[in-house]
């Protein structure tokens, strides 16, 4: 059996305490390789590294920098098809998502920050007759990256490219249950010629490697993207040492379909934005919200064209969903149809688990499931679920669809579909999420603010917002006389 090992100081290496964890392949529910268990002490072995790379690595030039990240970026890229496999097999998702979205956005994420950080500049304020303001902006030192497992290098470059480039040294965990592109990495980094203890790989749980991460006091920020109630403990771990903190957590994203809309358009993208990457991603609109006077079409096209949907083995080339991430995943998915049933809900598609034939018939697979009858205030309509399910309402007016998109406790992401412009201005003026998409679905550009609202996170990423928030303001101040 594989056993992957931690990357630190440039090298690969066993856990201290030689300890290993399954890992498991969604398609097939079999274990394929076992990655570390890694504790405080690969978390401090991997601190000393940084500790001795970090005057090397925020030295450097800025153009030095961003000449080794755009190395990483092309290195990723050439190693395209061993990338999409492991990420694929590791997740369970379609072969062609990971080939499409996740591992060329990775490649993205590498090029963007390394040469968004040749344009980076700092701020001066001038006071007339007085004197002159200006701003240095300093990598911050060592800082902790964290994300999940639901895009997994995609997420993971998201953070740790724009941490590398302005300058800081990094202590990254992948997800436990998704490591395996995070285990390739290191190599790729080792090839671009980035200084050994620049960025260090832990492998484990979160509540033992990541805790220590979050709680070592030489780690100066965390940046993590997971869940609210995770974000929640490592806030309260974290602010009394008074670490910076970018938390990018849950959501229960409305999609909100007005009767003036494209329909043919609005429905495909809909599909989408529904059940891509088997509904786990943090974007995706898992409160549908229909005008009445279009509800029963909708419903009919919607149902018809998500039953038709094929759900198969990630490697299949056809499949539109794969396998959903665990059998944890997989019971708590089905467990909140249940609750759904109970709160009088009817399932017009989905619903249940399926078994594929061998060597895929222990896998994790749901059919896409479509809800409808439910009111917007029960759990199922306020908790995340975060799996191919989505619950269907319809609305009439306007201040109706956004007290009902408003009223969960999160505030990610929402959706708009109407070809009336004004409308669709005020609406998404009035929505409490982060980032609004008006006819239009995951269209990203790697410049804007990322992240939500509520308990959705705290702070944003992307662009500026990220390079800011991977480093230190001072303002320096000098009098004329
Ligand atoms: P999670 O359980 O919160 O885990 C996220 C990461 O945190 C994993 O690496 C996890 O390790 C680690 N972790 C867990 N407990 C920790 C602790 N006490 N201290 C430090 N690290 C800890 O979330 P998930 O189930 O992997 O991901 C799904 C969630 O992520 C959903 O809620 C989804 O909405 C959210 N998400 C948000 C965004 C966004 O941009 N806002 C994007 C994607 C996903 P283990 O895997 O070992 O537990």
């Amino acid at each position: 059996m594989e056993k992957l090992r931690n990357y630190v100081n440039g090298k690969y290496i066993e856990p201290l305490s030689n300890q290993y964890i399954d890992n498991f392949e969604p398609a097939t529910g079999n274990v394929y390789s076992l990655i570390p268990n890694s504790n405080e002490e690969d978390v401090n072995q991997a601190v000393e590294a940084a500790d001795l790379a970090f005057p090397i690595w925020s030295n450097m030039s800025i153009e030095e920098r961003s000449a080794i990240l755009v190395k990483v970026s092309e290195g990723i890229e050439r190693r395209m098809d061993e990338f999409v496999a492991a990420e694929s097999k590791d997740n369970g998702k379609p072969i062609s998502l990971a080939r499409s979205v996740d591992i060329p956005r990775a490649v993205s994420n590498f090029h963007f920050f390394a040469t968004a950080i040749l344009h980076f500049s700092s701020e001066s304020h001038y006071m007339e007759g007085v004197g002159v303001n200006y701003t240095t902006r300093k990598p911050i030192g060592i800082v902790g990256c964290i994300s999940p497992w639901n895009l997994p290098l995609y997420l993971f470059s998201w953070k740790i490219a724009p941490a590398l480039a302005a300058g800081n040294c990094v202590i990254a965990k992948p997800s436990e249950i998704t490591p395996y592109t995070a285990y390739l990495l290191g190599e790729v980094c080792n090839e671009a010629g980035m200084p050994p203890g620049v960025l260090n790989i832990l492998h484990g749980l979160g509540s033992t490697v990541g805790d220590a991460i979050v709680k070592h006091p030489k780690i100066k920020a965390i940046s993590f993207t997971g869940g609210t109630a995770t974000g929640e403990y490592i806030a309260r771990t974290a602010a009394p040492m008074f670490k910076k903190l970018s938390l990018e957590l849950g959501g229960k994203n409305p999609n909100i379909i007005f009767a003036d809309c494209d329909f043919d358009t609005m429905i495909s993208t809909t599909v989408r934005s529904s059940f891509a990457n088997q509904g786990q991603i943090c974007l995706c609109g898992s409160r549908i919200f229909v005008e009445r006077s279009i509800y029963e079409k909708f419903k009919t096209v919607f149902v018809e064209k998500v039953s038709n949907s094929l759900v198969s083995y990630p490697s299949n080339p056809k499949t539109h969903l794969g396998a959903v991430v665990s059998k944890s995943h997989m019971e708590k998915v089905l467990s909140y149809i249940e609750l759904a049933k109970a709160e009088g809900g009817k399932v017009l598609t989905g619903g249940v688990q399926i078994h594929l034939e061998a060597p895929y018939e222990n896998g994790y697979y749901l059919r896409p499931t479509v809800i409808e009858g439910l009111a917007y205030d029960c759990r199922t309509n306020q908790e995340e679920i975060f799996g191919p399910v989505v619950t269907i309402t319809p609305f009439d007016t306007e201040e109706e669809v956004l007290m009902m998109a408003n009223s969960t406790k999160y505030g990610l992401a929402g959706t708009i579909w109407t070809n009336d412009l004004k409308r669709a201005h005020r609406v998404a003026n009035n929505l409490e999420s982060g980032i609004v998409w008006i006819n239009s679905w995951l269209i990203r550009d790697l410049r804007t603010p990322f992240g939500g609202v509520k308990a959705s996170g705290v702070g944003r990423e992307g662009g500026w917002e990220a390079l800011r928030f991977f480093t230190e303001a001072k303002n320096i101040f000098i009098k004329y006389e």
